[in-house]
């Protein structure tokens, strides 16, 4: 329905599926329910965009590098209570936002959009769990995106059904992808700029519509040999 030549790197093609998506319901009115894609666009602003703003479903595996490879707790160890805006630790301590009453408010969220959830020292001092934990800082700290909602919904729906399907539906897209780079010769281009890229990519897609388009279209019976 749509296609957006972008540069290899992430942001860019983020911005790009940004346009087509908003582009397509200008023009078609179409809108769609879920998006199907990879890890690339599984950032926490895309998912939120696309959850809070879009109402679209992100059938996108969240990035995350929040598991740990030193056998140490996670945060997916750490349970979030939503009513008390804390987490639970794995002994059942409190992680809040901020421990100390400061004189003058300061501000929860870094200016990488993440929360510092920290545990109490005393806690974690006395705390048998310590060496699975925290074993090189006095207190533990997790980390929690403004977007960690639109991230939780996009975690949920990747175990279910619908998620395994549009993995497969995927999959068919890319081998599009692949005849546009191997039989349309599409892997390298040959104008020049932005604007050239656009109209290579504009042809070629044209192309490759046409192509399905007569494929749909049922073939006259073959006339009888006399
Ligand atoms: S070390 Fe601290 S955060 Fe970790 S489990 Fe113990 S009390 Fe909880």
């Amino acid at each position: 329905m749509d296609v957006e030549p972008s540069t290899a790197i992430r942001q860019a093609e983020v911005t790009a599926c940004k346009r087509m998506i908003e582009r397509v319901q200008d023009r078609f009115g179409v809108w769609p329910e879920r998006l199907a894609a990879d890890t690339g666009y599984g950032s926490a602003e895309m998912l939120a965009w696309l959850v809070h703003e879009r109402d679209i479903h992100p059938h996108i595996p969240v990035f995350d590098k929040s598991a740990r490879r030193d056998g140490t707790f996670a945060r997916a160890d750490f349970r979030y209570d939503l009513g008390d805006d804390s987490y639970v630790c794995p002994a059942g301590n409190r992680l809040r936002p901020r421990n100390r009453n400061f004189t003058q408010s300061r501000g929860d969220v870094g200016q990488d959009g993440f929360i510092r959830y920290r545990a109490r020292q005393q806690d974690c001092a006395g705390c048998d769990l310590r060496q699975r934990c925290t074993p090189n800082v006095p207190a533990r700290k997790v980390t929690r995106s403004i977007h960690e909602g639109a991230r939780d919904l996009a975690r949920d729906i990747a175990s279910t059904d619908a998620y395994v399907t549009s993995r497969r539906q995927r999959k068919k897209v890319e081998m599009l992808f692949a005849h546009l780079k191997r039989i349309l010769k599409l892997d390298r281009l040959r104008l020049r700029g932005p604007n050239g890229a656009k109209d290579e990519f504009l042809l070629a897609a044209t192309a490759q519509n046409l192509r399905k388009m007569a494929k749909l279209i049922p073939m006259p019976a073959q006339m009888a040999p006399a």
